[in-house]
C-alpha cells in the first residue's frame, strides 16, 4: 500500500482518471513524473506552470519526457504547496525516481569519461600489447557498468509505473467507496448527486426521456417501534436488493435517505419508469419477511412511489427532484402502497 488515499479529493480523482486518457490518446510516455507535471497544470494552482504548458500544447509535438522533466525542475521540484494525501504521494513517487535519475545520469558522466579516455589513448602509436589489453578491459568494464545501470533504471521506471497504476487503483476504490451507501451496499444520496447531474446533460436533446423513481417505505417508524432498529436495517437491505435485482444498464439505483430510495432511468418514457415502479412495489408487497434467528414472521412491508420525468429546457435537478417529491406525496396522500406519477398529481400543487 503506497498511501491511505481514503480522503483523496474527488477533484483529484477526476484529473487523475481524465489524465490517463488523454495520456493514452497523445501517445505521452505515462511516466509518474509526466502524470505529476501534468496533473499540476490541469489543477491550474501554478500560474507560470500554466501559462507554459498552454504555449507547449499550441505545438502537437511541444511535450515529450525532456519538457517534462525542465517543467518539473523549474515549476514544482522544491514546491511545498501540496496539501492533499493524493499530491503527497504523488511527490514522493516522483522525488524517489528523480533521485534515481540524477544518480544515474552522473554515473553515466563519468562513464562516458572514461571512454573518452580509452578513446585518446587508443590515438597514441606507440601502445603495446599490455596497453591494448588494459584499455579494453577498461571499455568492456565500463560498457557493462552502462548496461547494467540502464537495466536498473529500467527496473526502477517499471517499478514506478507500477506504483502509479496501484495509486490510481487506490484512489478508484475510494471514490467507490464515498459514493456507496454503508448499510444497502448501494449508491448513496451523493452517487445519485452526480449521477443526476450528469443523466441530465446527456438528456438535454431527449428530455422526457430520463424518468426519475422516489419511494418511502410506508409507515417504517412503526415497523421499527414495532421490532427494532436492526429488524428495520435488515428490511432496508432487503428493500435494496429487491431493487438491484432486476436493474437494467440504464437504471442508476441509490438511497436517498433514511427509508427513501431513488432511481434515475436513462431511456426511459413515463410509462415504463411507472411500470418498474409497481414492479418493485408488488415484489416488496408480496415477500414473506421472517425474524432471521425465530423465523416469526414480520408485519407486510409496504411502500409508496413517486414518478416523473425530466422536463429539459435547462430545469435544474432541485426542480426535478421536487417535482418528483410532489407525486411521492401524492401517493401517501392516496392511501399509500401505490404509484402516482406526476400526470396524476392536481393542479393546484403541481409547479
Ligand atoms: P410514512 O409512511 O409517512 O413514510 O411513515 P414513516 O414512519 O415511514 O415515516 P417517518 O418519516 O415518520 O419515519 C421514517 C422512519 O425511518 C423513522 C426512522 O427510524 C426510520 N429510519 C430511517 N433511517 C433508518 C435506518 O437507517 N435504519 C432503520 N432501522 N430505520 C431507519
Ligand atoms: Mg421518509
Ligand atoms: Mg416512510
Amino acid at each position: 500500500m503506497i498511501v491511505d488515499v481514503k480522503d483523496a479529493p474527488q477533484k483529484a480523482i477526476r484529473i487523475f482518471d481524465r489524465l490517463v486518457e488523454t495520456f493514452k490518446e497523445q501517445n505521452i510516455n505515462p511516466s509518474p513524473l509526466n502524470y505529476y507535471v501534468w496533473y499540476q497544470y490541469v489543477k491550474g494552482n501554478i500560474p507560470a506552470l500554466r501559462q507554459e504548458m498552454d504555449a507547449i500544447l499550441n505545438d502537437p509535438f511541444g511535450y515529450n519526457d525532456r519538457v517534462g522533466k525542465r517543467l518539473y525542475d523549474t515549476y514544482l521540484a522544491e514546491k511545498e504547496d501540496s496539501t492533499s494525501e493524493f499530491d503527497r504521494a504523488f511527490r514522493r513517487l516522483i522525488d524517489a525516481m528523480v533521485k534515481k535519475m540524477n544518480a544515474w545520469s552522473d554515473k553515466l558522466e563519468s562513464h562516458t569519461q572514461q571512454l573518452d579516455e580509452c578513446s585518446s589513448e587508443l590515438s597514441n602509436p606507440d601502445l603495446n600489447s599490455e596497453d591494448i589489453k588494459r584499455i579494453t578491459d577498461s571499455v568492456i568494464s565500463a560498457a557493462s557498468s552502462i548496461k547494467e545501470g540502464s537495466l536498473n533504471i529500467q527496473n526502477e521506471m517499471i517499478h514506478n509505473a507500477e506504483a502509479v497504476k496501484e495509486l490510481r487503483k487506490q484512489l478508484q476504490e475510494a471514490q467507490a467507496e464515498a459514493l456507496k451507501d454503508e448499510l444497502t451496499q448501494i449508491g448513496n444520496r451523493k452517487a445519485f448527486n452526480n449521477a443526476i447531474e450528469e443523466l441530465m446533460l446527456e438528456a438535454e436533446n431527449a428530455p422526457e426521456s430520463l424518468a426519475m423513481i422516489l419511494c418511502d417505505i410506508d409507515h417504517f417508524k412503526l415497523f421499527n417501534d414495532t421490532y427494532g432498529h436492526l429488524v428495520g436495517d435488515s428490511v432496508l437491505r432487503y428493500f435494496a436488493s429487491i431493487m438491484q435485482k432486476d436493474k437494467t444498464d440504464n437504471e442508476t439505483i441509490c438511497r436517498y435517505g433514511g427509508e427513501e430510495f431513488a432511481i434515475l432511468l436513462a431511456n426511459s418514457s413515463l410509462d415504463e419508469a411507472v411500470e418498474r415502479a409497481h414492479q418493485i412495489r408488488e415484489a416488496i408487497q408480496s415477500a414473506h419477511l421472517k425474524r432471521k434467528n425465530s423465523s416469526e414472521p414480520l408485519k407486510t412491508i409496504t411502500a409508496s412511489f413517486g414518478v416523473a420525468t425530466y422536463r429539459g429546457d435547462y430545469e435544474d435537478a432541485k426542480s426535478f427532484i421536487e417535482r418528483t417529491d410532489k407525486a411521492l406525496y401524492q401517493a401517501k396522500n392516496s392511501g399509500r402502497n401505490c404509484v402516482i406519477d406526476e400526470t396524476q398529481i392536481p393542479p393546484e400543487s403541481s409547479k
